[in-house]
């Protein structure tokens, strides 16, 4: 008989024929391997992460290959490239058009802190405008670094209590973002 043993197991209570564990657990745990990613690419980062997407590095093994180009449908978003203070209120319509529970990705060096690009036109990182979980460094950051990324938003998503969303302290901090 083949011995199964499954990569991740939550803490819980084991007996023979039984396994329990709280509701935030199992939520966290479907939540984290089923992200669905909305990359927002705006230049040479967006390339990177076509290689992460690619037949080499896979992210379909960590259950992310469905990207969502409708931010509906998407509870991910990863921010790639320059942006410009112009495009700021685009990309924060698109998080505020996503349902919670969402994470944000940045993801390289010009969308953490505006990278080499200090001027008058570039928003110097996009937690100006947004709270972000996951900041990914470099220029570009290799595959790699991506995949660990994602590996931390699923560490989050793993481990976040159900009614984190509606503490006080969540929405206290989406209020210093003006958001709701
Ligand atoms: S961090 Fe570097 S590679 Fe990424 S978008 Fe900016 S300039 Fe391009």
């Amino acid at each position: 008989m083949v011995d199964i043993k499954p990569e991740y197991k939550p803490e819980g209570l084991e007996g023979a024929g039984y396994f329990a564990t709280s509701l935030s657990k199992v939520v966290g745990l479907a939540r984290a391997n089923s992200l669905w990613p909305l990359p927002f690419a705006t230049s040479c980062c967006g390339i990177e992460f076509m290689a992460t997407m690619a037949s080499h590095y896979d992210l379909a093994r960590f259950g992310s290959e469905r990207l969502s180009f409708s931010p509906r449908q998407a509870d991910l978003l990863m921010v790639m490239g320059t942006i410009s203070k112009k495009l700021g209120p685009v990309l924060r319509q698109v998080y505020e058009q996503m349902a919670e529970p969402k994470w944000v990705l940045s993801m390289g060096a010009c969308a953490s802190t505006g990278g080499i690009f200090d001027t008058y036109s570039v928003l110097q990182g996009i937690d100006r405008i947004m709270p972000v979980d996951v900041y990914i460094p470099g220029c570009p950051p290799r595959p790699e670094q991506v995949l660990e990324g994602i590996l931390k938003i699923q560490e989050l998503a793993k481990n976040e209590d159900i009614r984190r969303r509606h503490s006080p302290e969540y929405k206290a901090m989406l209020a210093n973002y003006g958001l709701e």
